[in-house]
This record gives structure tokens, C-alpha cells and sequence, in this order.
């Protein structure tokens, strides 16, 4: 097929010019004819890629900022014959930043960062400028912020193509939980990577006491928890075990207590004393210490 000669711009897909991506052109374009706004872009992603995050979720966030999510926006750029409003709200098009930050169903889940920034402000960013927005401000972890897109993205996406509605509420206490879960699992990563160095094996308690190791699991997609007891004594000879399932998913410092008080249940059950408990999660033995020595 032939086509005529004409004259596309080459910051829309389709070529059609808008004054919307004229105006993000000369931002950029002042930003990087600008040495100092050159090097805040690099520094910026240089940064990003250190943080400490899953790198699936590095790559989404990547994704979001380069504009590559299917948002009915971009689909309708691409061509596809849709409403380019938000399917959730019905009041504005579904940016990326509209879908995972704008949207007014998204207002409980955006009081959690103490970020206030305008509508007809945030009409004008794009997601990559709010992301250094975030940043410079400091009022949120930006590490927080990304698992909460995540699950927004998620939840639209659940609601879109398998009708089933998450409730909005939960939507950050999950996110401090993934987090929380994250970090402990990277934590204990990094000390066995620092085992070459440092003997973290396990030692015998003093003669005539009993040790009671413990350890808690849980998973946020199945809703359950566990804990998981030994108890040893001083030659190393297992006295005692037990693990216990729970059906409901505990925050994971409770889950480590509720670990703590098994295991000393059991040990108390069966006559297993002087006993000391070893525990990895450093906030608990820190928060019963303080209750018990203080
Ligand atoms: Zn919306």
C-alpha cells in the first residue's frame, strides 16, 4: 500500500502532535541541555537500582517511569478502540501515574505517605518526575511506596480481568508486611554470606540448661503462619520439638513471638529448665529483654 508523504511527530505513537508531550519535551530537553539536571537523571537511576528491592520490582517501577504500562491511555495510543477514562474512577484518563497514584479510589491508600501534591499538579508530572518527587521530599520510603504501586497495579488488574475486588484498605499494611518479610529474608541472606567470615553455627548453652531454638514463617498469599520449635541440651541431643500452623497471616514481629511463647510453653510443659531461647528476630529478643531486664 502507498501512502503520501507527511509529516509525523516522533513523541506520540501514532505521530499526531499534543501539546502534552510537547510540554514533556521541553522539559526533558531543558533537563538535558542542563548538565546539573543531565547528572541528577543519571544519579537518579543510579540510585534506584541500589535500593534495597526485589528486582521484579525494580523492573516494574523501571516500566512505569518509561511509560510502558497497557494503561487504557497508552492502549489507545496503540490504536485499540477503548474509553481512555480510568475503569476505576470513570473521571480521568489512566495514566500510569492516574492508575497507581492519582486516581481519587486511591485516597486512603495515598495518606499513608504524607505526600500532598495537588491534582492539577500531579495532571501535569509524569511518573518518572513523581518518583523523583518522592524521593527529594523523603517524606515516605521510597522502597514502601513501590510495593504499595505494586499491589495497586495488582489490584486493578484483578479487578479488571477476573472481576474480584480487593479491599483498598489493606493495600499498605500488606506492603509493610511484604517489606518487612523482604528485608528479614535479605538480612539472613547477607549473614550467611557473611558466615565466611563469621561463625554463626550453632553452640551448645552451658552445662545443665536447655536451648530452645524457634523460628516463625508465614505467607501473605495463603493467609497462615507457623512456628517451629527445638529444644536441645547441653551435648546437643534434641529433648523436645513441635511446630504449629496457624490459620491467619500474623504481622511478622507477632508471628516471632508467638514463636517465643511455644517454644517456652513447650519447655515449661516438660520440665525443661534453667532454658535459654535463641531467636534471629533481633526486635523481639531486644523487646523482651527490655521487659525482663529492666
Ligand atoms: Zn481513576
Amino acid at each position: 500500500m502507498e501512502l503520501d508523504d507527511s509529516i509525523l511527530w516522533h513523541y506520540e505513537v501514532l505521530g499526531s502532535f499534543s501539546v502534552k508531550s510537547s510540554y514533556r519535551l521541553v522539559r526533558y530537553s531543558t533537563m538535558a541541555s542542563c548538565s546539573s539536571g543531565l547528572s541528577q537523571l543519571v544519579s537518579w537511576w543510579k540510585w534506584f537500582w541500589k535500593i534495597s528491592l526485589l528486582p521484579k520490582l525494580k523492573i516494574f517501577v523501571w516500566k512505569a517511569c518509561n511509560n510502558w504500562f497497557p494503561t487504557r491511555v497508552n492502549l489507545v495510543s496503540h490504536g485499540m478502540k477503548l474509553n481512555s477514562l480510568c475503569p476505576i474512577c470513570n473521571q480521568k484518563e489512566e495514566t500510569s501515574l492516574h492508575a497507581l497514584w492519582g486516581c481519587s479510589a486511591l485516597k486512603g491508600v495515598r495518606s499513608f505517605s504524607g505526600l500532598t501534591v495537588p491534582g492539577h499538579v500531579l495532571d501535569r508530572l509524569s511518573f518518572l518526575e513523581f518518583c523523583w518527587l518522592c524521593k527529594e521530599t523523603k517524606k515516605v520510603d521510597f522502597d514502601l511506596i513501590c510495593v504499595v504501586w505494586w499491589r495497586v497495579w495488582f489490584r486493578r488488574n484483578q479487578l479488571l480481568f477476573s472481576n474480584t475486588i480487593m479491599p483498598m484498605d489493606g493495600i499498605v499494611d500488606w506492603a509493610v508486611n511484604f517489606l518487612a518479610n523482604f528485608k528479614e529474608a535479605r538480612g539472613v541472606e547477607q549473614c550467611e554470606r557473611a558466615g565466611q567470615t563469621k561463625d554463626i553455627r550453632w553452640k551448645t548453652p552451658t552445662a545443665g540448661c536447655v536451648k530452645i531454638n524457634l523460628d516463625a514463617a508465614l505467607s501473605v498469599a495463603k493467609g497462615v503462619s507457623g512456628v517451629g520449635v527445638v529444644v536441645r541440651d547441653w551435648k546437643g541431643e534434641v529433648l523436645a520439638s513441635c511446630c504449629q500452623r496457624f490459620e491467619v497471616c500474623f504481622p511478622p514481629l507477632i508471628a516471632e513471638v508467638v514463636a517465643v511463647l511455644t517454644g517456652m510453653r513447650l519447655a515449661l510443659q516438660l520440665g525443661l529448665f534453667p532454658a535459654m531461647v535463641e531467636s534471629n528476630a533481633l526486635a523481639v529478643v531486644e523487646l523482651i529483654s527490655a521487659k525482663f531486664c529492666s
